[in-house]
C-alpha cells in the first residue's frame, strides 16, 4: 500500500521533529508498503502543499500524527486539533482517503480525539507494529474496530528512517534530535497520562546507532523523548556506559523525576555530554522522603556541572498557602538554575485528578472550561492559586518563572 504520513505539528517554540513517523516509516518499509512523510511544520500553506503532494504521491491512505492536542499550558493556551480536524476533512472530502491517527496526543482520549477529528481509525500507544496490522486488516476488506492499542515490544530492533525529515531545518529553528531508550512511565503522577503505562525499555546499542546516524550529519545536539530517564537506574547507567565508550561528542538534556539514581549516573552523564536536567516535580501528598531526594538530586547534578531545571506543578486540591511557600522556601534554598512554576493543572478524563475533583463538588469552583463535557478534549484546567497570589510569594526571586508566561522549554531558554 502507498501510506502519506503526515505531521501537523506546527509548534515553533521549538520545532520538535516527529520521531514516532520516523519509526512507522522503517516498520511500513520493512512490510514492503511505500510511503512519503509530509512535515507541515515550517509550512504556511499546508492546505495546498497537501494537494500537491497527494496528486503526486497517490496514496492509498494517510496517518496523521498528533503530538498534542494543545499546549498544555493556561497562558496563552494554543488548541491544535481544530487545524488537524481541517486536515483530516481535507484528506477525506476532497481525496477520498481513510485517515489514521496516532502520536502520544491521542493516549488522552481515543476515541474522544478520533470522533472530534472524523478520523477514520485511532492508534493508542506505540504505532510501529500496529500499523501493519491495521493496514493488513483494511487489504482484506475487514470492517475493522476504531481503536487499536499500540504494541509495546521489549527490546524491539525497531529502526527508524530519520531521512524523510529535515533536520537542518530544525536546528536553524532552534530545534534538536530525539531519541528514547524506553517507553513509558512506571509513577503515578495524579496529573500525568503516561502515569502506569508499560515500560519498555530499547538495547542501547540499537539507541547509539541512531545517535551516530545524527552525528554523521553534523548534528550533535540532542534532547532524550523518554518521560524521564530515569526509569530505571540499571538501564540509564548500561545506557551510559555503552555510550560512553563511543567517545562521542555530543551534547544532551533530558528529564528526571526524583527517584532512581545515584553518583556513578550522574558521573556517567556528564561524561556522555548531558547539560541540562528538567527534573519534573509537584507537591501532591508528597512525604519527606520525596523532598530528600529531589534535593539530592539538584545536589548532584550541581556537583557534576550539570544544570538544571525544575518543573514544577502545585495547587492541588486540598492544599494550602502555606504549602506553597515552604515548597518556595526549599527552592529558594537549593538554588536550582530555574524553577517553572505551574499552578494550572490541564485535566483529562482518564487522569486521577479527574476523578479526585469529581468526588467533590466544592473542587469545582475551581476549574476553568467546560466541566460537563466529559470528553475533556477543549482545554479544561483545575486552578486555586490566584496569579497576584503567586506573584506576592514569588517575591520577584529570579529564579521562579511563571510557566507560560514566557514561550520556549528549557533547553532553549538556557
Ligand atoms: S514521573 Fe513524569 S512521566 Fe512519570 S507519571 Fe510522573 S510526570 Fe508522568
Amino acid at each position: 500500500m502507498k501510506i502519506l504520513l503526515i505531521n501537523p505539528n506546527r509548534f515553533l517554540f521549538p520545532p520538535v521533529p516527529p520521531i514516532g513517523l520516523e519509526y512507522v516509516a522503517a516498520s511500513l518499509a520493512q512490510k514492503g508498503h511505500e510511503f512519503r512523510l509530509l512535515d507541515l511544520t515550517f509550512h504556511e500553506n499546508a492546505d495546498a502543499l497537501l494537494d500537491q503532494v497527494i496528486s503526486e504521491f497517490m496514496p492509498d491512505i494517510s496517518g496523521v500524527t498528533v503530538r498534542n492536542i494543545d499546549s498544555v499550558l493556561f497562558h496563552d493556551n494554543e488548541f491544535y486539533l481544530d487545524f488537524i480536524r481541517d486536515i483530516v476533512l481535507q484528506l477525506k472530502d476532497r481525496h477520498g482517503l481513510k485517515v489514521i491517527i496516532g502520536g502520544a496526543g491521542v493516549m488522552v482520549n481515543p476515541e474522544g480525539i478520533r470522533e472530534y477529528l472524523g478520523a477514520d481509525y485511532a492508534i493508542a500507544g506505540p504505532a510501529e507494529d500496529i500499523i501493519n496490522e491495521l493496514l493488513a486488516a483494511l487489504c482484506c476488506g475487514e470492517n475493522t474496530k476504531k481503536v487499536w492499542n499500540g504494541i509495546f515490544r521489549p527490546y524491539s530492533p525497531c529502526s527508524r528512517i530519520t531521512t524523510a525529515v529535515d533536520y537542518k531545518q530544525y536546528y536553524n529553528a532552534g530545534g534538536i534530535a530525539g531519541f528514547e531508550t524506553h517507553k513509558g512511565c512506571s509513577s503515578s503522577c495524579v496529573y500525568c497520562i503516561e502515569a502506569h503505562s508499560r515500560v519498555v525499555f530499547k538495547r542501547p546499542e540499537n539507541v547509539i546507532r541512531e545517535i551516530k546516524g545524527f552525528i554523521e550529519n553534523g548534528h550533535s545536539d540532542f534532547h532524550l523523548c523518554d518521560p524521564e530517564f530515569n526509569e530505571d537506574l540499571d538501564h540509564a547507567i548500561e545506557f551510559c556506559t555503552a555510550l560512553r565508550q563511543e567517545h562521542i561528542r555530543m551534547q544532551w538534556a533530558l528529564y528526571m523525576k526524583p527517584a532512581n539514581y545515584n553518583q556513578k549516573l550522574f558521573r556517567l552523564m556528564k561524561e556522555t555530554g548531558v547539560n541540562l536536567i528538567t527534573l519534573t516535580i509537584d507537591s501532591f501528598k508528597k512525604c519527606p522522603l520525596y523532598w530528600t531526594d529531589v534535593e539530592k538530586i539538584i545536589f548532584n547534578a550541581q556537583s557534576c556541572g550539570i544544570r538544571i531545571a525544575v518543573d514544577f506543578l502545585t495547587g492541588f486540591p486540598y492544599e494550602d498557602n502555606e504549602l506553597l511557600q515552604w515548597c518556595l522556601d526549599y527552592f529558594r534554598r537549593l538554588q536550582p538554575d530555574r524553577v517553572n512554576i505551574n499552578t494550572f493543572i490541564r485535566l483529562y478524563k482518564p487522569l486521577m485528578i479527574t476523578k479526585i475533583i469529581e468526588r467533590d463538588d466544592t473542587l469545582k469552583t475551581h476549574i476553568i472550561g467546560d466541566w460537563d463535557n466529559k470528553e475533556m478534549i477543549l482545554p479544561i484546567f483545575y486552578n486555586q492559586i490566584e496569579p497576584e497570589r503567586l506573584r506576592e510569594l514569588i517575591a520577584g526571586d529570579r529564579i521562579f518563572k511563571v510557566e507560560g508566561e514566557e514561550k520556549g522549554v528549557n533547553y532553549t531558554r538556557s
